[in-house]
Formats: C-alpha cells, sequence, structure tokens
C-alpha cells in the first residue's frame, strides 16, 4: 500500500527534524546532546550534513508532540520510533539518545541509530529502529547518500562497522565511506556497493571482533565477484578514532599503504599469530582456497592461487587441487 508507505516515510521525516529541532534549540539537546558530539569532535557543518539529533531525556516528549502535530500513532508505532504497551500507554523508543538518521540511497530517512550518551554497561550502546515496510537493516548501508558519488568517481568503497567511522571519515575529507552499522554484513548490502563499484576496502575496528567480521566479510564480498581488500587499524583503534587524530594526508597515506589484498591480510593474521606452527599454516592455506574458492571468475582464482603460493611457500599444484576438490563447476 503505497499510502502507507509514504506515512510512514512522512513520520520518519518528521523525527528527524524534530531530534534536530530539539539538539540545537533547547537548552537539554544543547548541553546534553550537541555538546556529545561536539565532544567526538564533529562539526557544526558535520552535525547539520548527517542531521544528527537528540531524543529528550521524558518518556513521551517526541510522541506527543508528533501526535499534536497530526502524525497517527498507528504510523509513528509502525516505524518504531513509539512503543505502545499492552495497558495503552505509549512511550518514545530513543528516549535520551543521541540520534543517526538513516537515509536511503536517495536520501529518505528510513529509520534511526540512537546511541546512549552514558558509558553505562548494562544498557545495549545503540539502540535500531525495528524492521519495518522502510527500514530493512540488510538492505540499507548507512552513509550510502553522501559516498555514493564519491564511491563511483574513485572506483573503491571503504566499508566500516560504525555510525561515527562514517562521519568521521567523512568530515576528515574520506568521503567514499559506508557502514553496515548494526548487522553483521549481508549480501544485499555489498550488491548496493556493487552497483557503484566492484572494489572494496574493509575497514573495520582493530579488536577481536573486527578482525572476525573482516573474515566474515571476505567471503561474502568474494562471492558476489568483487575486489576486496583489508586495512586494519592498530589495536584498540577504529575508523573514527584513527581519523580524528591523523592528519588529511597522514590518513590518505595510512589507507593506501595498509591497505592488503585479502591473500596478504590472512598471511599477516598467521604472521602474528604461529609463524613456526606447521599445523596452523597448514589450515591457513586451507582457509585462504577455500576464500579463493568464492570468487566467480576462472581468472582470478588462478592469479589468487600463484599469489598464495608464493606468499605461503607452497607449490601451485597442491593449492590447484585442493582448489578442484571444493569448485566443482568450471574448472
Ligand atoms: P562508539 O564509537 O560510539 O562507541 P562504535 O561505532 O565504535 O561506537 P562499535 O561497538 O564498534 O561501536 O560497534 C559498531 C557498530 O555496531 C555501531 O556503530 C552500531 O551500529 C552497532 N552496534 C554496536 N553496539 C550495538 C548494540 N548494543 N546494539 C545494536 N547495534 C550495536
Ligand atoms: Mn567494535
Ligand atoms: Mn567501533
Ligand atoms: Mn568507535
Amino acid at each position: 500500500q503505497a499510502g502507507e508507505k509514504e506515512s510512514m516515510y512522512l513520520v520518519s521525516e518528521f523525527a528527524a527534524k524534530f531530534f534536530q529541532n530539539t539538539m540545537m534549540n533547547t537548552d537539554e539537546g544543547k548541553s546534553v546532546g550537541l555538546s556529545y558530539f561536539k565532544e567526538r569532535g564533529f562539526t557544526n557543518d558535520t552535525i547539520k550534513k548527517f542531521g544528527l539529533g537528540y531524543s529528550p531525556e521524558v518518556w513521551d516528549a517526541f510522541t506527543k508532540e508528533g501526535l499534536g502535530q497530526g502524525y497517527k500513532l498507528d504510523y509513528l508505532d509502525k516505524v518504531g520510533l513509539t512503543i505502545l504497551r499492552e495497558d495503552g500507554k505509549h512511550f518514545d523508543r530513543f528516549k535520551g539518545r543521541v540520534m543517526f538518521p538513516i537515509q536511503s540511497m536517495s536520501g529518505r530517512v528510513l529509520g534511526f541509530g540512537g546511541r546512549i550518551l552514558t558509558n553505562d554497561k548494562k544498557a545495549a550502546k545503540y539502540l535500531n529502529s525495528p524492521e519495518s515496510e522502510i527500514y530493512h537493516k540488510s538492505k540499507v548501508l548507512y552513509g550510502i547518500y553522501h559516498a555514493k558519488q564519491a564511491i563511483a568517481k574513485l572506483d573503491n568503497c571503504f566499508l566500516c562497522e560504525g555510525y561515527t567511522d562514517v562521519i568521521q571519515m567523512q568530515q576528515a575529507g574520506i568521503e567514499n565511506v559506508v557502514s553496515s552499522s548494526g548487522t553483521a554484513l549481508t549480501p544485499d548490502q555489498i550488491r548496493l556497493i556493487n552497483r557503484l563499484t566492484k572494489n572494496i576496502t574493509v575497514l573495520f575496528d582493530g579488536d577481536a571482533a573486527g578482525l572476525r567480521a573482516s573474515i566474515r566479510g571476505i567471503d561474502l564480498i568474494l562471492e558476489e565477484g568483487m575486489n576486496v581488500k583489508v586495512c586494519t587499524f592498530p589495536e584498540g583503534d577504529d575508523p573514527d578514532s584513527f581519523a580524528k587524530k591523523t592528519p588529511y594526508e597522514e590518513l590518505i597515506k595510512y589507507l593506501d599503504e595498509n591497505a592488503m589484498d585479502f591473500i596478504q591480510f590472512k598471511a599477516s593474521l598467521l604472521m602474528k599469530d604461529a609463524k613456526n606452527d606447521p599445523i596452523k599454516k597448514a589450515e591457513l592455506i586451507r582457509d585462504m582456497v577455500n576464500s579463493i574458492s568464492k570468487i566467480p571468475d576462472r581468472i582470478k582464482r588462478e592469479i589468487y592461487i600463484q599469489e598464495c603460493s608464493r606468499i605461503m611457500d607452497i607449490s601451485e599444484e597442491v593449492l590447484f587441487n585442493t582448489l578442484a576438490q571444493l569448485v566443482q563447476k568450471d574448472i
């Protein structure tokens, strides 16, 4: 039903404006929300560009305003901004959080991410809008609206984990950047990038979770027939914290010099882990060949087999035999 979806878009756009207005023009918004973003190093221009906002620390401030402006409770509920309780009471999902509107490729607001301001480990750091008719988490990339032109022009896409990574990188002058924000990377998200470029550079956090996510992401990207590089960050850094403290020229240089193709990336893990352990080395080689087997293009597979052979110091013949077991078709 077109009318229903359109109503959901309208409610979402109203909400984005409400959260922005609350942050920029109310005492609470300025002293709590705006100062939080300022502390993270975001400029006014950046805050405006990404439509960042603040949801008041009142249990139904947004819902009340929405209803007052004539938006139907049904739609406030459908986009998940309002939660209806069994007893008929309603309250704001994002109360007391700073707000990141999530935009489609064409710039429409689909949903929100909301961050708590404290480092309270008990509460979820980020909350996202629930799935709805207009917001499908697995098909959305945060930042795509602001990045799409640069991705096509530079023929490469930097893929990060979080909202603030995208924002800080954009502010630093790196515009071809998106994030999967709140979901493990999905094939649909990769296909969204595939419309703009065949090249992805994964920039995940410099921690164990980031490493795991990079490894998972690689195979998904290869399966889509795209080229993948990985650039890692020092332990404890993510693209946000790294970009914040690094001058533009140096940042560009770092990204350029540290982007490895996936074979090099996997080999580098072994160097850290167990350089002289033959069992681990064998496991890793199998793992590399498994990734190579995901590549649809036969010529590319051969080139990566050659690289793997060279880097891991093992014969191409053995690698091709292993590959043949994994790839039935086309060989
Ligand atoms: P910050 O710098 O604000 O602390 P971050 O972006 O570095 O946050 P990470 O912990 O690295 O946060 O997580 C990466 C992304 O995963 C977040 O930006 C967010 O989209 C999502 N995320 C993190 N924690 C949660 C959570 N508890 N619930 C849902 N999504 C989350
Ligand atoms: Mn992380
Ligand atoms: Mn992070
Ligand atoms: Mn971070």
